[in-house]
Formats: C-alpha cells, sequence, structure tokens
C-alpha cells in the first residue's frame, strides 16, 4: 500500500455511493453511471448485486465486503484500508451501500478516514429503506392530518457505545411516526418497551420485509399483538419497521392490499 500523499491517492477517487433498498430501478442515475465506469467496486449485503456484476466495466474488480454465510465480514478498518489502498493505485473506487450510504451506513466513516489521508472522496445519496420501506408498503411517513414529524432510529445500537442513546418511548411519545432500522431482531423489547412508557396497545405498526424486492412482504397489527404476528409470519431482516397512525393510511393508499 502507498502512503498518503503519493501521485496515486491524488489521482484515486472514491465514491460512497447509495444504491437504494434493492430494486435496480431505485438506483438514481449518477448510481449508474458511477457503477458502469468504476475500476473498482467494494458493495455491501444488501447491495443490487445482480445489477452491479452486470453492469460493471468487464475488467473492473469487484469486491463483497458483506456478511455470508460461514464467513466473516470486512471489519471497517479492513474496508476503510481497502479503499485507500485502490484509491492510492490511482483507482475510480465505487464504494456502495444498500439505501442511503450515510444513514446507518458507516460511508460517513469511510469519507473521513479518507479525507483524513488526503484522498477524494464523494457521496451519492440514494433512496433510504427507512423511506422507501414504508412507502412501498404504502405507509407514508408524514401525512398532513395524521402525522407531521418522524424519527429513524437504530433497533440496535454500536456496540462500543457505553451510554444509551435511543430510548423508544420518549420518542414515539413526541414524534408522530417512529422508524426503526435494524430492529427484527430485537422486536420483543422494543414494543415490551413501547408498553411500558405507556403507548397504547392499540398504537398500529407495520413491518416491511424485502421491500422492493420481488419478496417484499408486509405484516400489520398494533402494539398488542404485532410481535406474535412477526413470529407467525417468520420475519427476518432485512425489514423496517413502522409504528404510528400512518400505517392505517395503507388501505387507503393501496385499497386492493387486504390485510
Ligand atoms: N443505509 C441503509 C440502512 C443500513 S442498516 C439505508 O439507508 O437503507 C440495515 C437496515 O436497513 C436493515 O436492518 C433494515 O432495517 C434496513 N433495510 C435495508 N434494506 C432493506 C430492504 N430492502 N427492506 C427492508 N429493510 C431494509
Amino acid at each position: 500500500m502507498q502512503g498518503a500523499g503519493k501521485e496515486g491517492c491524488r489521482k484515486g477517487k472514491v465514491y460512497i455511493v447509495g444504491a437504494g433498498p434493492g430494486d435496480p430501478e431505485l438506483l438514481t442515475l449518477k448510481a449508474v453511471r458511477i457503477i458502469r465506469s468504476a475500476d473498482v467496486i467494494v458493495y455491501d449485503r444488501l447491495a443490487p448485486t445482480d445489477f452491479i456484476k452486470r453492469e460493471a466495466k468487464s475488467d473492473a474488480e469487484l469486491i463483497y465486503a458483506g456478511k455470508a454465510p460461514g464467513r466473516h465480514a470486512m471489519s471497517q478498518d479492513e474496508i476503510n484500508k481497502l479503499l485507500e489502498e485502490k484509491a492510492c493505485e490511482g483507482k475510480l473506487v465505487a464504494r456502495i451501500h444498500g439505501g442511503d450510504p450515510f444513514l446507518f451506513g458507516r460511508g460517513e466513516e469511510e469519507c473521513i478516514y479518507l479525507a483524513s489521508r488526503g484522498i477524494s472522496c464523494e457521496v451519492v445519496p440514494g433512496i433510504t429503506s427507512a423511506i422507501a420501506g414504508p412507502e412501498l408498503a404504502c405507509i407514508p411517513p408524514t401525512s398532513r392530518l395524521v402525522a407531521s414529524s418522524v424519527a429513524i432510529v437504530p433497533g440496535r445500537e454500536a456496540a462500543e457505545r457505553k451510554e444509551r442513546r435511543v430510548y423508544y418511548g420518549r420518542i414515539a411519545k413526541t414524534v408522530d411516526t417512529m422508524i426503526v432500522l435494524m430492529g427484527v431482531g430485537r422486536l420483543s423489547e422494543i414494543v415490551n418497551e413501547l408498553l411500558e412508557e405507556g403507548l397504547d396497545p392499540s398504537t398500529p405498526v407495520a413491518i416491511v420485509e424485502n421491500a422492493s424486492l420481488p419478496n417484499q412482504r408486509v405484516v400489520v397489527g398494533r402494539l398488542a399483538n404485532i410481535v406474535s404476528k412477526a413470529r407467525e409470519a417468520n420475519v427476518k431482516p432485512p425489514a423496517v419497521i413502522i409504528v404510528g397512525k400512518v400505517v392505517w393510511l395503507r388501505d387507503k393508499i393501496c385499497p386492493e392490499t387486504s390485510r
């Protein structure tokens, strides 16, 4: 690997690209242009892999940086160093994230790391699953008479963080719509906390699994029964959880969806 400041490092460039929730039609034109022109593509588990493989230059180097069964994911440190190494070879590097790269994506950490080494880094925003997930299930995050505010929160916090930052009860009481990413594994804890904090058990909840993909599924319930409904349906990640009255608009927006 070459050190920062070398000629190659100045010539190379890293795009931190959001690829949307999975359906390639939800990629931006800019994301597609960069995928087609990149020398190196480093992609995540939730990126549209088939599209990337089909559209990349024939001599592009494709590197998978996500988790695979029986194999460890690359650590963030390893990814940062890989991006640095490839940029310093003078390459055009596309680092592809699912959804938006700066929303629970750690793309900002990659940019900070690269920028601190003098490597050019540019973000390409993507359609986040936090918004596309609800919308593709006919649930608007806001609606004029029903919900004026939205909070997007993680279902779990970074392991290295000591103090707690996300108090679901407080958030759900002050914000009309709460959207939870990475929350499937902790659904019952989150729901219990909301009920203990005094939220109405009849508060509507929806879970959108594999949003935008052919196997998208939606489970709708209330705080009182969503845990058992999710268990019955065997909901698995990736999924977005939506808590709030906007969930009821689903039937009005898409009357053909039967619950
Ligand atoms: N940066 C991403 C989020 C990364 S965190 C974005 O903006 O979308 C990973 C979480 O995103 C998953 O646990 C899940 O909650 C959500 N997610 C990503 N893709 C999804 C999809 N197609 N359907 C439902 N949820 C998805």
